[in-house]
């Protein structure tokens, strides 16, 4: 009998589970609520949204919107349910979240090839199994995960930093240079963007950082001092001193403007997020602020007046391993065949792009089984991109990502078009022909 262990009947879990199951697999789900609750969840339902009831965009020439019509050509199951539980939301498609968890724990629960446990997993079973436990991982199963993985390639918290789009950094402003020239980079003017502020300048986003609104933490954040210590966001270090970040992520040494020849009074440093250099991260500058304040302050800073952002800061509790020193893009661990992980514990972000990968994991974990070759989806997908991106992003700095046209191979420069939704919409079409041509290994 081929049978399958799977841990988190959230999103993932959930979706690995029905692919696995629809392909004969006996699986086994084990999800710990109600008998052990995490932080945030408040219900006993698989897949409960925890926070926005809203999947993203459904437009197929947005970057979520195309992760949904790849997984609608793929059979999603969870994207099935939320199509079927869709409430008025424009061009965004959001559910009937209690009507979403209800038809998706149903299902789960009746289906021929799947046997439901309610039941906290402490350790990793020995055998065919995908670990889908997401961000709020039970702390026994964390620590065997750890184990597993070696200290130091499992973190428990999240800092994150925003991502500007590299298209829509001004150059004019913005210069490329390493600290003292330093030599040895990629780029031979320097791996680095920097944005140059004027004393004013400083004291004018110094002045908005601390008037900004904030995220409120919730409880369970709070009460880690840890937490909190070690990843200080940017509003707080200004809090406590004008001049804290200027002496901090924003100082200048070692630079020179080439627009004035002389050193800035304090820089904001920009360092390559992806492959392709169509992203760039903000060194340093971890927030918590409302994302809308988010992008009202960062365009004050000089050179990013009309930067677009592909993932805001963000802080809060996040349990996710080192993926691309530990996972295949088959979301297969390297070093156990067996063994799969799942959803936002391997660093994707974002309610489809989770299940997506619950779909990868699941639909892979069957293939093992059934002694087929594992499925890579190309990376010209979405799909495939953000399996490619947790599996080979740089592992010094790793951070969980969501879906977004930064991750896909560019285009064709000779037929690029220059309009950024003409751009998408290529992208998108390239995409799903990719999807298209597949599919029939799947
Ligand atoms: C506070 C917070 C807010 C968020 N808000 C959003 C948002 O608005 N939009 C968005 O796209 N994403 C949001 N996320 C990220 C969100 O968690 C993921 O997008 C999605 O829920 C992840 O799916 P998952 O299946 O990986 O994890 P989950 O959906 O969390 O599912 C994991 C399941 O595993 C179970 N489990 C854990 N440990 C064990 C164990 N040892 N044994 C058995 N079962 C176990 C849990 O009970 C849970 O049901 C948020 C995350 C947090 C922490």
């Amino acid at each position: 009998m081929l049978s399958l262990t799977i841990i988190g009947g959230g999103l993932a879990g959930s979706e690995a589970a029905w692919q696995a199951a629809e392909r004969s697999i006996d699986v086994t789900l084990y999800e710990m609520r109600p008998i052990r609750n995490t932080p945030a969840h408040t219900t006993d339902q698989l897949a409960e949204l925890i926070c926005s009831n809203s999947l993203g965009s459904n437009l197929p020439d947005r970057a979520s919107g195309l992760l949904k019509a790849e997984l609608r050509l793929l059979n999603s199951f969870i994207l099935r349910i939320a199509d079927e539980t869709a409430v008025p939301a424009g061009g965004a498609l959001a559910v009937d979240r209690e009507r979403f968890a209800q038809i998706i724990t149903e299902r789960i629960a009746q289906h021929p090839h799947i046997e439901l446990r309610r039941e906290e997993v402490k350790s990793i079973p020995p055998g065919p199994c995908i670990i889908a436990s997401g961000p709020l991982t039970a702390d026994d199963l964390a620590h065997d995960i750890a184990h597993l993985t070696g200290q130091g390639q499992l973190y428990f918290y999240d800092a994150i930093a925003p991502i500007v789009e590299a298209d829509s950094i001004d150059l004019t402003i913005a210069f490329r240079q390493s600290r003292y020239g330093k030599t040895g980079e990629s780029e031979p003017d320097g791996d680095y963007l920097n944005c140059p502020f004027t004393k004013e300048e400083y004291d004018t986003f110094i002045e908005a950082l601390l008037a900004a609104e904030r995220i409120e933490l919730r409880d369970f954040e709070r009460e880690d001092a840890k937490f909190f210590e070690g990843c200080l966001p940017i509003e707080i270090m200004a809090k406590r001193g004008h001049d804290s970040l200027a002496y901090g992520p924003m100082k200048p040494i070692g630079l020179r403007d080439p627009r004035t020849g002389k050193r800035p009074h304090a820089v904001v440093q920009l360092r390559q997020d992806n492959l392709a250099g169509t992203l760039y991260n903000i060194v340093g500058f971890q927030t918590n602020l409302k994302w809308s304040e988010q992008k009202r302050v960062l365009r004050l800073i000089p050179g990013l007046a009309k930067a677009e952002f592909s993932r805001y800061g963000m802080l809060h509790r996040n349990t996710f391993i080192n993926s691309p020193l530990l996972l295949n893009p088959t979301m297969q661990f390297r070093t156990r065949a067996d063994l799969f992980f799942a959803g936002q514990i391997t660093g994707v972000e974002g309610y489809i792009g989770n299940a997506g990968s619950g779909l990868v994991a699941g639909i892979n974990a069957a293939r093992l089984l059934n002694n087929e070759a594992l499925l890579e989806f190309p990376p010209m997908t979405m799909l495939g991109a953000l399996c490619y991106y947790v599996t080979h992003a740089d592992p010094k700095d790793f951070q969980p990502m969501k879906a977004n046209y930064g991750i896909l191979p560019p285009l064709d420069a000779s037929q690029s078009p220059r309009g950024k939704r003409d751009r998408f919409r290529m992208f998108s079409q390239r995409a799903l022909n990719a999807m298209g041509e597949i599919l029939p290994l799947v």
